[in-house]
């Protein structure tokens, strides 16, 4: 399996979740920057109060700021035996920035997943999808029910819809996607890493898929 993988994706597409669901299979430690930054939005620290406004607003938190708590993240020791990076780099310049980073870590990418996703199943997943407040794991109203209404399967915790999953927001998060993020399709296409995945289908079938081509 790639030892060092990055989840790219528009919102919704289904980094988190099958991210989370690659972790129970391999020991590849899962690094959410969405996660990171909602932890320190709501533990109210420095790097929480400076990327409230764009988090919440569905924006881009300036690259500088998580550039550095992604590198610092990545020099942590357990971060050896390999990384799911999900939701960054999220521009050119994030790109840029951990190719240089990684140089300096003696660390590279192996593979890059491209979920695919229409937009339209991108807006139904992104406004009906629930969270835990306490281990972030995701759930659908629509795809993937909990089992009990409102508590989480994993850890009983309470479910909460994004403020950045309403439909106003999502929708802009979606255009900053495809202005943003796009271009790292080609980016990673000329650095040899991309492979695609059609991110449309059941569950188990992408998961079957997505394993085949971390092989
Ligand atoms: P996510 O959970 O990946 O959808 O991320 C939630 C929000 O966190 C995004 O809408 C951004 O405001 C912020 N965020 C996460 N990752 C990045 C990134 N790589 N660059 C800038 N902002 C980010």
């Amino acid at each position: 399996m790639g030892k060092n993988i990055i989840f790219l994706g528009a919102p919704g597409a289904g980094k988190g979740t099958f991210a989370s669901l690659l972790t129970e299979k391999a020991s590849l430690i899962h690094i959410s920057t969405g996660d990171i930054f909602r932890r320190e939005i709501k533990n109210e620290t420095e790097i929480g109060k400076k990327a409230k406004k764009y988090v919440e607003s569905g924006g881009l938190v300036p690259d500088e700021i998580v550039a550095e708590m992604v590198t610092k993240r990545l020099s942590e020791p357990d971060c050896v035996n390999g990384v799911i990076l999900d939701g960054f780099p999220r521009t050119l310049n994030q790109a840029q920035l951990l190719k240089n980073a990684l140089k300096n870590i003696n660390m590279k990418i192996d593979k890059v997943i491209y979920f695919e996703a229409g937009d339209d199943l991108l807006i139904k997943r992104l406004t009906a999808r629930i969270m835990c407040k306490q281990c972030n794991e995701n759930f659908n109203k629509l795809f993937s029910p909990p089992k009990v209404e409102g508590k989480c399967d994993k850890c009983g915790g309470e479910l909460y819809q994004r403020k950045d999953d309403s439909l106003e927001t999502a929708k802009s998060r979606l255009e900053l996607f495809y202005k943003e993020t796009s271009p790292l399709i080609d980016f990673y296409k000329n650095e040899k890493l991309l492979l695609s995945l059609n991110s449309e289908r059941e569950k188990d079938v992408v998961m079957k898929d997505l394993l085949k081509l971390l092989l």
